[in-house]
């Protein structure tokens, strides 16, 4: 057997260098990078800021440990408190991690502030939040539970765009609601703007927090900073990943002042987490993302490359039963008996990554930089790719 374990299958296309939105496999053949590194490599492949960044950083200092004071940390976190309802930020290594610590600071709050009763949290349905064991538990895929046991106890699983079954739910008990502003990995479903501003509605009456799982939808992708902007609500506690350094492993825990003052010197912690090398390069991503038009931008290329999937669904009704999504965030749902795989399949052979979401859906997550150029080019490979598959040869 192959000596990297069997969990991820064994992909056959392995790429040895990438410039822009483009990547180069092995044998010299170009793709046009549609998955972003599932929406991680939100500033394109070698971006020259990003290279600047990591490689100067990486003839000074490396690493040190939380065991000393991290200046480039504390200049990520006032930034990034700046730019959102955030007080203070704890830095990690992935969006799990981050999830977990925004989940273990809700219950730390209830707990400091005299209800140590109150440790639950309700999740939703097709929701994704990362693979630790709690974070399984959280949304309770039973795919992914498969053989891992018991699923933690902790979390209460509600359908989403029901007010009345995240009423019910609610017990002495509840700490927190923890949701995605859109399921990315669930099948890139949005959450209606309304039912996220009666979330935070139900937080504030029964005295939870509300908890955002911005790991996909952050740093830019859907057009806006964070997603849950669109909606004019904002959480109490925020978990962040992929996007925020466009390719170094790195996570953030944003919160309010009242959840951070929760988090007492011992109460957590990360060997790695928001080491010199991560913030070098996630502070010259942020740097990119808050320059001038940068976010109008994306807008302007996700309304674009909607309007042309939207176009494409027209021509092929029988391969696609609707387009979602907000920004550079956007899916196509496949219809039976085509699916999802057949159809991102198809669109690789004509040049163009993607990824599979639940639900049939195949995501578009393209680098935030793409321009007219790239999305003419991934309409035009898509367009063939729902081609093939309604001729029968997908
Ligand atoms: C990817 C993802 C995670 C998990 O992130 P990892 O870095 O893979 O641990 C959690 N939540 C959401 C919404 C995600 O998209």
């Amino acid at each position: 057997m192959s000596a990297v374990m069997p969990n991820y299958g064994h992909p056959t296309v392995a790429f040895e260098r990438g410039e822009g939105a483009y990547l180069f496999d092995t044998d010299g053949r170009r793709f046009l990078d549609f998955a972003a590194g599932i929406a991680v490599n939100s500033l394109g492949h070698s971006h020259p800021h990003l290279v600047a960044a990591l490689t100067e950083q990486a003839g000074k200092l490396w690493h040190t440990s939380n065991l000393y004071a991290i200046p480039d940390q504390e200049r990520l976190a006032e930034r990034l408190c700046a730019l959102s309802f955030a007080d203070a930020a704890f830095f990690c290594n992935s969006g799990t991690e981050a999830m977990e610590g925004a989940v273990k600071a809700a219950r730390r709050y209830h707990a400091v502030n005299g209800h140590p009763e109150k440790w639950r949290s309700i999740t939703l349905q097709s929701s994704f939040h990362g693979r630790t064991l709690a974070m399984l538990s959280a949304s309770k895929n039973p795919k992914h539970l498969d053989g891992f046991g018991d699923p933690a106890d902790g979390f209460d699983i509600v359908p989403a765009h029901n007010m009345n079954a995240l009423r019910d739910a609610i017990t002495p008990e509840t700490a927190a609601i923890v949701v995605e502003p859109i399921q990315g990995e669930g099948g890139l479903r949005p959450l209606e703007d309304d039912y996220l501003r009666d979330l935070r509605a139900a937080a504030d009456e029964f005295g939870l927090l509300l908890v955002f799982d911005e790991v996909q939808t952050g740093f830019g992708r859907t057009g806006k900073l964070f997603a849950h902007e669109w909606a004019g609500v904002t959480p109490d506690v925020m978990g962040c990943a992929k996007g925020i350094a466009g390719g170094f492993p790195c996570g953030a825990v944003l919160a309010t002042e009242a959840v951070a003052q929760a988090m007492t010197a011992g109460s957590h912690g990360s060997t790695f987490g928001g080491n010199p090398l991560a913030m070098a390069v996630a502070n010259a991503t942020l740097d990119i993302l808050t320059g001038d038009g940068f976010l109008e931008r994306v807008r302007e290329s996700g309304a674009a490359l909607k309007s042309g999937l939207e176009a494409i669904m027209e021509r092929h009704g029988g391969v696609l039963d609707g387009v979602r999504g907000r920004g550079l965030m956007i899916g196509m749902v496949v219809k039976a008996p085509h699916t999802n795989a057949a159809l991102g399949e198809a669109a690789r052979e004509n040049g163009l990554l993607t990824v599979v979401a639940g639900e049939n859906v195949l995501r578009l997550l393209p680098p935030l930089i793409i321009g007219q150029t790239e999305i003419d080019e991934a309409l035009d490979a898509l367009d063939k790719a729902c081609a093939t598959l309604a001729s029968g040869h997908g």
